[in-house]
């Protein structure tokens, strides 16, 4: 990663852009910003920035198709910060290549806390390099991809096929809220609308399994209405 982590900030009410770039000051995170969809592009694609914090109301062009064209060409954590609540909404924007959502009014804390949790991801994806990667951890959990196996510390865990494929599915896209329909198109072979409850139900046993602290989630994050989303946990 640069030395310096570059933020772009698509926004066009102004009293919240500046609330944004405020609490960025307070980081010295370093930012640009832009106040419609096609300042955005311009920005993006000049700038290359390592985040991008994306309005969805824009005057010129709706955020979420904006979303799509920048992921064309770029891999770059997009936020969604939008007042739009419904979970269409938010579902359309994940689905559209968006990797995290908040909701306004957010609270700058919780800004700050999506920035970095998305700045773990990136220096995690960093570290992986572009080799093949053997073995995902992640706190105590341990994928072998090659050996297909499962460990919790050093308990090995059985899962059946399904909830691996999920669980790996999750990991390859740790940090990330993964809607169920992306899960659905991708772990099941002509997925259906009424393969959600079968969903749900592996999702349930695989947590079993791999969630130290019963009903308490650590790994694997629920997303009422929308999907779900494998935490980052950071080394100690
Ligand atoms: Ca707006």
């Amino acid at each position: 990663m640069k030395d310096k982590v570059e933020i772009l900030v698509v926004e066009d009410d102004a009293p919240i852009r500046n609330l944004i770039m405020t609490t960025l000051e307070t980081q010295k995170y370093k930012y640009q910003t832009a106040s419609d969809g096609s300042e955005a592009l311009l920005m993006a694609v000049s700038h290359k920035p390592d985040i991008i914090l994306m309005d969805l109301g824009l005057p010129d062009t709706d955020g979420v198709e904006v979303i799509r064209k920048i992921r064309t060409w770029s891999v770059a954590p997009i936020i969604v910060i939008s007042a739009r609540s419904d979970d269409r909404d938010k579902i359309e924007a994940l689905d559209a290549g968006a990797d995290d959502y908040l909701t306004k009014p957010f609270s700058v804390e919780e800004l700050l806390a999506r920035i970095r949790s998305t700045l773990r991801r990136l220096q995690y994806l960093e570290s992986q390099g572009t080799e093949e990667i053997a073995l995902f951890e992640n706190g105590d959990l341990t994928i072998d991809y090659a050996a297909a196996t499962v460990k919790l510390g050093e308990e090995k865990i059985h899962l059946m096929p399904m909830e691996y494929s999920l669980l790996c599915l999750l990991a390859k896209h740790v940090g990330k809220v993964l809607t169920h329909q992306y899960i659905l198109d991708k772990v099941w072979v002509n997925a259906l609308e009424s393969d959600l409850s079968s969903l749900r139900v592996y999702m349930a046993t695989l947590r079993k399994k791999i969630e130290p602290n019963k009903g308490q989630a650590k790994y694997i994050q629920t997303h009422i209405g929308i999907g779900y989303r494998m935490v980052r946990i950071e080394k100690n």
